[in-house]
């Protein structure tokens, strides 16, 4: 018959599952007031170019502090529920004005960084009015289309490429640009790095954390370099968090790094003193 263990297994897989349930909603109804709550915000982190010594631009990244629960919900988990709820749009179009508005708040002070790169989901990246809308808002917030980096999610279904295609295209007309985010990170990776209008490539954390002694991520990132060189799109890597990490991406061309190694996410008083 059952052992004690076996019968008892079912009991506390209900508690927890019962537990975590009761969090998601929780979770699920502060998420709807977060904007009109003030809980968003985003923390930056720098894109730092080693050769030169010097911050290129910051990555926008979304905090939720969460009142319901008292603590900061990282994008791991506010993203799934977000798509659950139809949120995405809405959290995109905040991304987009809020970093547009630090950016502006920035100008012409001291260690600025020139351009702010934000992650848009590809549902938003795919909407026939987002061009018009990235349009307006850096016609708001006086900032020049080349100040602005959009960060493209790796994981977009064939299908939607060429949807997408086109709204990159206008993007690109009006002067952004266009970073290719997590590289490696997934499966078609390359298929995209050829087929979109980018300027620049992300090399996945997941390829970065396994340098130097990975061979299949040390093959990647010699794939990617060439081919990145080869099409005039530069490599930027992400999570980089060591100095032998660093010398593996040095020596297959990769210059420009992002990563504690260089600089943790700062809220934007941080990464830049107001006043000056
Ligand atoms: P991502 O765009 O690839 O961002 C890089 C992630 O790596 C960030 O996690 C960052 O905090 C983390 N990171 C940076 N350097 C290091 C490092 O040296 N070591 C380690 N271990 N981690 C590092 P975060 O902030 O949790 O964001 C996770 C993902 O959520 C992002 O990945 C991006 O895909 C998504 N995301 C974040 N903010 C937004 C947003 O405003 N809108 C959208 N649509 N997606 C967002
Ligand atoms: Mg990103
Ligand atoms: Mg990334
Ligand atoms: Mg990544």
């Amino acid at each position: 018959h059952r052992s004690e263990v076996e019968g008892r297994t079912p009991v506390f897989y209900e508690e927890a599952l019962g537990a975590a349930a009761d969090r998601r909603q929780k979770l699920r109804k502060a998420l709807a007031q977060a904007i009109p709550a003030g809980e968003l915000h985003l923390v930056w982190q720098p894109l730092f170019d080693t050769r030169r010594y010097r911050m290129i631009g910051a990555e926008a990244l979304l905090r939720w502090r969460c009142g319901a629960v008292s603590r900061e919900v990282m994008p791991a988990e506010l993203f799934p529920l977000a798509t659950e709820m139809g949120m995405l749009a809405e959290i995109d179009f905040w991304v987009l004005w809020e970093a547009l508005a630090t950016k502006r708040r920035w100008a012409g002070k001291p260690g600025a960084p020139p351009t702010v790169a934000i992650n848009i989901s590809g549902a938003t990246l795919r909407d026939p009015g987002f061009p018009a809308q990235v349009s307006k808002a850096l016609e708001q917030h006086g900032v020049a289309a080349e100040e602005l980096d959009i960060e493209i999610p790796e994981d977009i279904p064939a299908r939607d490429i060429q949807a997408m295609a086109q709204n990159l295209e206008a993007l690109r007309s009006m002067g952004v640009r266009l970073s290719l985010d997590d590289f490696g990170g997934g499966v078609s990776a390359m298929a995209h790095l050829v087929q979109l209008p980018v300027q620049r490539v992300k090399l996945d954390r997941s390829i970065t954390h396994r340098l130097p002694e990975g061979k299949r991520e040390t093959a990647v990132l010699g794939a990617v370099a060439t081919l990145a060189n080869s099409l005039g799109i530069e490599l930027v890597a992400e999570g980089v968090e060591k100095e032998v990490q660093a010398s593996a991406l040095r020596a297959e061309g990769c210059f420009i790094m992002q990563g504690w190694l260089y600089g943790r996410p700062l809220a934007a008083d941080l990464l830049v003193p107001p006043g000056g």
